[in-house]
């Protein structure tokens, strides 16, 4: 399971709806969805 910050608990929480994409400057990125919130997060590496 992936974990990421989510800025609106304020804590780590577990990732889901994981998506990987390439940012602007070509570094691997995982974007998904807070496990508690459904706010959207970010994870920077694969
Ligand atoms: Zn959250």
């Amino acid at each position: 399971m992936v974990k990421g910050y989510c800025v609106r608990c304020k804590e780590t929480r577990e990732m889901k709806d994981l998506e990987p994409f390439t940012m602007k400057n070509d570094r691997k990125a995982t974007k998904g969805k807070c496990s508690v919130c459904d706010c959207k997060m970010c994870k920077i590496g694969g």
